[in-house]
């Protein structure tokens, strides 16, 4: 536990969390942590927790501020100047890191326009950790701690808690937790860079951020972090095995029971079919007839025949870890089948061009959007049959969920987060009542084919193809259990238990 006097606090009291990420909604997101990050302030606040969310200002964090004011300035942040903007976002406070050597600039949150990472990622988000690790010690006010806890998220808020453990300037280290939200992502660099971080020599150590001979800043997070938390109870277990532990599998290993699984939740009031604006027409489990407005919108938006075969959808990076490169083949199968495939999605160019020759293969069966459209996103899960998620690992997905919330039937790998979240519609499941989807273990060809093929086949008979709609459509995967899952976490590691 570390050095903080929690003793005389009175239980019940307002604990206030510093949740440190590189993006959130509704100012910035490429993916799923956005989402949750987004998510959190709201899930935590009804247990008494006040979360401000701290950002990079990006430019299209920069652009969307409203009424900020300057609370804090560095001369030399990692050798820049930098701001410390405070405003709020809806009903949560938000800080922002302006600092225009390292955020204003084009290009995405990691990668420049052409999608290459910054060069200077290593400097970027060494002087975001520093600097959140500076506010939430009271550095920046010189008032002490201004928070309890710090909530560090992904890579680049994982120098946070090693500037937050190591740093000799800091005069308390505050409890702190760490969430993965992808292990692939782990922010390796050159050693030579340790130099520039102003950490103390201390911390280059197998405890600190050294990592096999360079500097980790995933690793440097995971060792400092009093709890390790990823996004689903099986991905918690997958990450002790080399191929989902990506080299830190005997880090999580050795932490043993610091390190769990809190599933994410999904927004209900953006993810809602009944008052979903961006639908044709709005729907719920008890009138899935409405959804049919939907369905033909899609089509008619991707240009597909109208057919008797479901309509597939795919909402994803086209990466490798999406399963994305054995879907242009599995295509062919999915139409030879009476099936069509709507996709929205971007990433590999190689998986583009391949999925481009199959919509080629395939006209007015197979619609492809390369780019990224939260709003269609919407529409093809409201109008869309059934969504593919052949994912080989995935933390929690999000994809999935959406699907459940609309009645889009998911059709996933059962891993990770996908494992935990569908219920096969096997025999048993399908007896019961209680199926929501389609599994299959391990991504190939035949696999995802056959997943494929099972799921036209119970497409073509409605009444059951609706009670696992309707069965899906009533999972709930609200904010509600994770949300008081974090809370309860928080009390723990400040001895606040209610
Ligand atoms: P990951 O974070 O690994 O990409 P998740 O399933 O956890 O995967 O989250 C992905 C999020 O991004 C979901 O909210 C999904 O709807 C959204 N998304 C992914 N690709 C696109 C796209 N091309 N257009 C719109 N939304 C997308």
């Amino acid at each position: 536990m570390p050095d903080y006097p929690v003793d005389d606090r009175p239980t019940g009291m307002t604990l206030k969390v510093l949740s440190v990420a590189s993006e959130a909604v509704p100012l910035v997101k490429t993916g799923g942590l956005a989402d949750v990050a987004g998510a959190l302030p709201t899930a935590v606040a009804p247990h008494g927790i006040s979360m401000t969310t701290m950002l990079p200002g990006y430019p299209a964090v920069r652009q969307k501020l409203k009424r900020a004011r300057t609370v804090h300035a560095w001369d030399d942040l990692l050798g820049e100047p930098a701001r410390l903007l405070a405003t709020r976002i809806g009903d949560h406070p938000l800080l922002v890191l302006d600092a225009p050597a390292f955020f204003d600039r084009p290009g995405g949150p990691y990668a420049d326009p052409h999608g290459t990472d910054w060069d200077d990622n290593w400097r970027r988000f060494a002087a975001f950790g520093r600097a959140a690790a500076d506010v939430a010690g009271g550095a920046v006010t010189g008032k002490g701690a201004q928070f309890d806890l710090i909530h560090a998220h992904d890579w680049q808020a994982g120098l946070t808690l090693a500037y937050n453990r190591f740093a000799p300037w800091a005069e308390i280290s505050l409890p702190s937790v760490m969430t993965i939200h992808n292990m692939a992502f782990q922010g390796y660099f050159d050693a030579r860079i340790f130099r520039s971080l102003g950490l103390p020599r201390s911390a280059w150590a197998i405890d600190g951020v050294e990592t096999y001979g360079g500097v980790g800043f995933l690793k440097a997070g995971l060792q400092a972090a009093d709890v390790v938390t990823t996004v689903s109870p099986s991905y918690a277990i997958e990450i002790r095995r080399p191929e989902f532990g990506m080299g830190l599998e005997g880090l999580i290993a050795a932490r043993g029971d610091n390190v769990i699984g809190i599933l994410n939740g999904i927004d209900s009031h953006e993810w809602n079919p009944g008052h979903d604006p961006a639908l044709a027409r709005p729907f719920s489990a008890r009138k899935l007839s409405a959804r049919r407005a939907n369905k033909r919108a899609l089509e008619a938006e991707f240009g597909l025949e109208r057919g008797d075969g479901p309509l597939f959808i795919v909402v994803s990076r086209l990466t490798w870890q999406k399963g994305m490169d054995v879907l242009p083949e599995v295509a062919d199968h999915l139409v030879g089948l009476g099936g069509r495939l709507a996709l929205l999605g971007s990433g590999d160019p190689a998986i583009e061009r391949e999925l481009h020759k199959a919509a080629a293969r395939h006209p007015g069966r197979i619609g492809i959007r390369i780019g990224y459209d939260e709003a269609l996103s919407h529409r093809m899960q409201g109008g869309g049959d059934a969504i593919l998620v052949p994912s080989r690992f995935e933390p929690c997905g999000l994809t999935q969920l959406y699907g459940l919330a609309y009645g889009c039937v998911p059709v996933v790998a059962r891993t990770g987060g996908l494992a935990d979240t569908v219920i096969d519609a096997n025999t048993a499941a399908l007896a019961q009542g209680v199926a929501t989807g389609i599994q299959f273990t391990g991504v190939s060809y035949d696999t995802l084919a056959g997943a494929i093929s099972r799921a036209v086949a119970l497409y073509r008979v409605p009444a059951l193809w609706q009670q696992i709609q309707k069965s899906a459509m009533a999972s709930d995967f609200s904010w509600a259990v994770s949300g008081k899952a974090y809370a309860d976490l928080y009390r723990r590691l400040t001895g606040t238990e209610q």
